[in-house]
């Protein structure tokens, strides 16, 4: 029974009162979750030896049997479930009834002829499964993956659906919040642990196709064509890669590709103590099998990703109740950290930077005493496709504390002066995320330094510093990452550095998936590049990049989002398309006694009887009227360009009225 527990739901614009709760679990609590493992924890110590094992979550659980026939796996299960301190017994103890009636049996073998004989359990005859659905992944017996990329696009298929009930050509959920909904809820639904069941489809260091995958990548690509019109409200008969490229989604192989790649970037973080940790570290060791391959195998074999170079996220990497050993203080605003700058009256200080320069990057730390000069220290941390710079501010303090640590002449208080707040936030409250192990490793010199000085919190000041505001310090710090950035040979002398950066820092995360997407971004450019589409889309807008179109449409409605895709696209209910989809029996103009062809080009610069409105929009943009490419790609031309095909009302019967958007500057 709860206590203390209330609700209240919310409908639309309508909420109920408050209610009390009174029975059931804790909804989003993260205890639940934590009393959960306790409450499973006997269940999984049921598996003894190497032919058994058990796995638990929630209240999910499975029994496994390993043998040479199934009567031995057979016999095995019913062992497990029926001996002492067997699943039954923990049944009967924790008050959660087994029934033998819901058991599913799966016999994994790849001969389908082999004989798998019925299980009898306390008097239930439970005979085997070919296929069965366990934490929302289905197994088939062969443990191949047919029915669950068959049940995975379904679903796929059925949310988009549901997505395009949300939004019409004409109306409906704006293009960012579609194109928002898409990715954060359609996408992972469908690719659900896609790392199970797909396999990556380029060889990263190789830089070629693979075949694994790309069979059902070609299949999830086209569930995608309807989430494309669902965003852009463009025509049917328009070509996916340029709405893929106008909507900003990955095409399938690259979406699949990015997953997978973001998946073994995660587990290759994971603490010692993880049970895949063992596992991923055993096939960078040993390398690929000739048979049974198993998914992690092909990850890691195509990825180029080594997780033994990458660093650790530890879950739990500080006590919750750790004090804090430092002070700290940012200014509200640049002018106020100048001022506090000026007013700070301790003798030793020391600025503190980390920079990214010509694809490297680097960090320094420059001691002051009484605002002279002392003593500097850089650090080099290699490509920014390894290291990020929030990782080479964390370094600078480390550096910072190097200084106070190992110079002599240093007095305390002493203030460390760091340019990015981020930085120094995170230093207050390090958690489990990229780069933090650093600040942890800076509270535990600062800890260090007050033991061996016998000092109290109050001695080390963290501040913020505002960059490039004439503080000779901060600017000689900053001189001095980019040069320990330049160049490796720059770096102070290795038995001047704290033992930590003596040797090469474990790669980021963050700065690897980034990296990763940079390249799947330029691949996908390159794939564009092919298409037979792509010219005439380059003419419209010669600087588009994947994002710049979804960039151009930010705030619009949804109808603006339509007009525009459809114009650039020629995919558009004028005659000359019409005709060409079959919907139109001519493609000339009726405006204009079908002397001309009705294309978009008309529509915006011949058509003789738009004349009038014409002329009010050569008034409105002056000579850019003139340009395709700005009227099709310009921000500042977009209100001209609505009001304009509003009063020619040529899509009129597609989408209505046209209201003019807010400018940009409203
Ligand atoms: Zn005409």
């Amino acid at each position: 029974m709860l206590s203390g527990r209330r609700t209240k739901l919310h409908f639309d614009d309508y909420t109920l009162e408050w209610f009390n709760i009174t029975n059931g679990i804790g909804q989003g609590d993260p205890l639940s979750m934590i009393l959960y493992i306790i409450y499973n924890s006997d269940l999984v110590r049921v598996a003894k030896g190497k032919h058994e094992l058990m796995l638990a979550f929630v209240d999910d659980t499975a029994f496994l049997a390993i043998g040479k026939t199934f009567q031995e796996t057979h016999e095995i299960l019913w062992d497990m479930l029926e001996r002492s301190r067997g699943g039954f017994e923990w049944s009967d103890q924790h008050n959660s009834c087994f029934a033998p009636s819901k058991f599913t049996l799966i016999d994994f073998t790849l001969n389908r002829l082999k004989e798998c004989p019925p299980l009898v359990v306390r008097g239930d005859t439970i005979n085997p499964n070919p296929t069965h659905k366990f934490l929302r992944v289905i197994l088939n017996q062969e443990l191949r993956w047919c029915e669950h990329t068959a049940y995975a696009i379904s679903k796929g298929a059925r949310y988009t659906m549901l997505l395009r009930c949300l939004t019409r050509t004409s109306q409906g959920v704006p293009t960012k919040l579609t194109h928002q909904l898409y990715q954060t809820v359609v996408i992972p639904c469908m690719l659900y642990a896609a790392s199970v069941w797909l396999r990556p489809t380029y060889n990263l260091e190789f830089n070629t196709p693979l075949r694994g995958s790309i069979g059902t990548a070609k299949r999830i690509a086209q569930t995608q064509p309807t989430a494309l019109l669902a965003i852009t409200g463009a025509m049917r008969s328009s070509p996916s890669d340029s709405l893929e490229i106008h909507a900003s989604l990955l095409p399938g192989p690259l979406l699949i590709q990015c997953t997978l790649y973001n998946f073994l970037i995660r587990i290759s973080s994971l603490p010692i103590h993880h049970p895949l940790n063992p596992i991923v570290t055993h096939i960078v060791k040993w390398g690929s099998v000739k048979r049974h391959k198993s998914a992690l195998h092909y990850l890691v074999q195509n990825l180029a990703v080594n997780p033994r170079t990458m660093e650790t996220i530890h879950p739990r990497p500080d006590h919750p109740n750790s004090h804090t050993p430092f002070t700290t203080s940012i200014a509200g605003s640049k002018e106020e950290a100048v001022v506090d700058f000026h007013q700070c009256n301790n003798c030793t200080m020391i600025f503190t930077d980390g920079s990214s320069t010509n694809g490297k990057v680097g960090a320094a730390a420059s001691l002051y005493i009484d605002f002279n000069h002392i003593a500097t220290l850089r650090y080099h941390l290699g490509n920014d496709t390894e290291h990020t710079v929030f990782k080479a501010k964390a370094v600078g303090l480390i550096l910072a504390m190097q200084l106070l640590l190992s110079r002599n002449e240093v007095t305390f208080p002493a203030t460390i002066f760091a340019d990015n707040q981020a930085v120094i936030r995170s230093g207050v409250h390090p958690t489990a995320k990229p780069g933090h192990y650093l600040l942890f490793r800076f509270r535990n010199l600062v800890r260090h330094l007050h033991e061996r000085k016998d000092l109290d919190h109050m001695s080390i000041n963290l501040n913020w510093i505002a960059g490039h505001a004439d503080i000779e310090g901060n600017e000689l710090a900053d001189r001095e990452a980019k040069l320990a950035a330049l160049r490796s040979n720059m770096a102070s002398p290795r038995r001047e550095l704290p033992k930590l950066l003596r040797k090469r820092l474990p790669l980021s995360i963050s700065a690897m998936k980034q990296a990763n997407e940079d390249h799947l971004q330029k691949r996908w450019q390159e794939e564009w590049m092919a298409s037979p589409r792509h010219p005439y889309i380059n003419t419209l807008d010669p600087n588009q990049t994947t994002r710049s179109f979804m960039k151009l449409v930010g705030r619009l409605k949804k109808k603006h989002t339509a007009i525009y895709v459809q114009l650039r696209t020629g995919h558009i209910p004028l005659n000359k398309h019409l005709h060409q989809i079959k919907k139109s029996t001519s493609q000339s103009c009726l405006q204009c006694e079908g002397h001309h062809v009705e294309t978009v080009h008309h529509l915006l610069f011949d058509c003789p009887r738009y004349a009038r409105e014409r002329h009010i929009l050569r008034q409105k943009i002056g000579h850019n009227a003139l340009s395709t490419s700005h009227l099709l790609s310009a921000k500042p031309a977009q209100q001209a360009l609505f009001r304009f095909i509003d009063s020619t009302k040529c899509l009129h019967s597609t989408f209505g009225d046209i209201p003019i958007p807010q400018s940009s500057k409203d």
